[in-house]
């Protein structure tokens, strides 16, 4: 029960151990709750940052570290390099913009098997380099996204390579631990929210949990009103002190605020010991669930969201939803309210439903056996849209379900997770330091915005 307060505490320790200086110089920022562990500042694009960024070092002091890890940088320039991978990498391409000058690993990087898939353009992959003098390779990590999918969130892969004497290598592969910083970001609105957070180099990913904390009090197609303000506080995940270039960082919303036509609405996001997380208000109390945990009342997923052997094309292929075994006839229910966008036969899909919900997410349900909503209908959460079949290119009676966001496939289950409720086992006085650590994020974060505004 107190699980997560335990890691917060433990993170904490591990980083005044790593940040004697910066503790010192009370950095140390109350986190409670979160597993995070230094505080750091969004980089947005819009002209104007450099004051604001100067206004948030007076008010949480992150100074002491960033001289500290300018004054790192500057004394091992000429030995470490960082780059990211990119699409068209050969091996020398790659060691040269690393400032390496070494046939042997060059040789090394082209010829050996498990080591050129380091260059697949397709992965997001982060290079540290360390060379001598002369440019000879002493050093390459490489950090990928995690090999298991359901870590990606959690976990990175870290390839090392070392010289191993007489022109060899030594090659070492594993799974390591992701961490997370705390970043403030905010802005105000002038079009759209989209085009506010965008400005404010907030991650899309951020953008989208924002409306969603705020979905049932703030309607962001048709109440948004230019001079609409928002502050907040986010996790970015990083691998060895990088942030990740992947899943957007993959970090969540922590703390926000959104100052509507003058009305002010907060709000955090609390996890409990399972990983189960929900938006809650200042107060503790949840704010409305919008989706349902499934389709079905009574189901089992028998394919996930992953890559996988297509049962009937037999090539590999993304799955793109999630499926979920049930007799013909079983009733399917949507997740959420929302407004029917198609109801119909779909070749692939059968006879299939998609629903327009509320925050550009939309949902579908495929090889339905009966369809029982028309196109343009409005449909509450819980309400019978038709019947579980076999229609369309499906080996036996299933429901395939799809959940998008502004377009962009998710995984059904990790909505269905976020979306669930852990309040029952996080305490009052839990839910209450967490609402101080998150308010203190969302005054610093608005004062940044507050100097940009001028
Ligand atoms: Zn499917």
């Amino acid at each position: 029960m107190t699980g997560w307060l335990d890691r917060a505490a433990e993170n904490a320790h591990k980083f005044a151990q790593r940040n004697p200086r910066a503790v010192a110089a009370g950095v140390m920022f109350s986190l409670a709750g979160f597993a995070a562990t230094a505080f750091g500042v969004a980089s947005p694009s819009a002209p104007g940052t450099e004051i604001a960024q100067q206004i948030i070092s007076e008010d949480v002091q992150p100074l002491p570290v960033h001289e500290q890890l300018e004054a790192l940088a500057a004394h091992q320039l000429e030995l470490n390099r960082s780059t990211a991978g990119r699409a068209n990498d050969t091996a020398d391409r790659l060691l040269s913009r690393l400032g390496v000058n070494d046939a042997s690993a060059a040789s090394f990087l082209r010829r050996e098997r498990g080591v050129r898939d380091l260059l697949d353009g397709r992965v997001p992959r982060l290079f540290t380099a360390r060379a001598d003098e002369s440019g000879r390779l002493k050093e390459l990590v490489v950090r990928m996204p995690a090999e298991r999918r359901d870590q990606i969130t959690t976990h990175f892969t870290r390839v090392t390579l070392h010289p191993a004497g007489h022109g060899g290598w030594k090659v070492r592969r594993e799974q390591a631990q992701l961490e997370s910083q705390v970043r403030l970001g905010s802005g105000t609105v002038r079009n759209s929210l989209f085009t506010a957070t965008d400005e404010a180099g907030l991650p899309d990913t951020i953008a989208t949990q924002l409306s969603e904390m705020f979905s049932e009090e703030v309607d962001f197609h048709r109440e948004i009103k230019k001079g609409d303000t928002f502050s907040v506080a986010y996790e970015t995940l990083t691998a060895d002190g990088e942030p990740i270039t992947w899943n957007e960082g993959a970090g969540h919303l922590l703390a926000a605020e959104y100052i509507n036509r003058g009305r002010v609405y907060q709000g955090m996001w609390v996890r409990d010991a399972m990983g189960r997380g929900a938006y809650v208000g200042m107060d503790g109390q949840p704010k409305q669930r919008s989706f349902l945990a499934s389709p079905m009342e009574f189901s089992r997923v028998t394919s996930g969201f992953a890559m996988r052997m297509h049962p009937i094309l037999q090539t590999m292929r993304a799955h793109q939803g999630v499926d979920y075994g049930a007799p013909v006839g079983t009733p399917v229910r949507t997740v959420g309210s929302g407004v029917v966008d198609f109801a119909g036969w779909r070749n692939g899909f059968g006879n299939v439903v998609e629903i327009q919900h509320d925050g550009d997410r939309s949902t579908l349900y495929a090889h339905l056996s009966r369809i029982d909503v028309r196109k343009g209908e409005h449909v509450e959460q819980g309400t019978r849209i038709g019947a579980v079949g076999a229609t369309g290119w499906a080996t036996g009676p299933h429901l395939h379900f799809e959940f998008r966001i502004r377009g962009v496939h998710q995984d059904p289950l990790q909505v269905a997770k976020a979306t669930q409720t852990p309040m029952a086992s996080v305490s009052r006085a839990e839910l209450q330091q967490l609402a101080t650590s998150a308010r203190t994020q969302i005054a610093a974060a608005r004062s940044m915005g507050a100097v940009r505004a001028e």
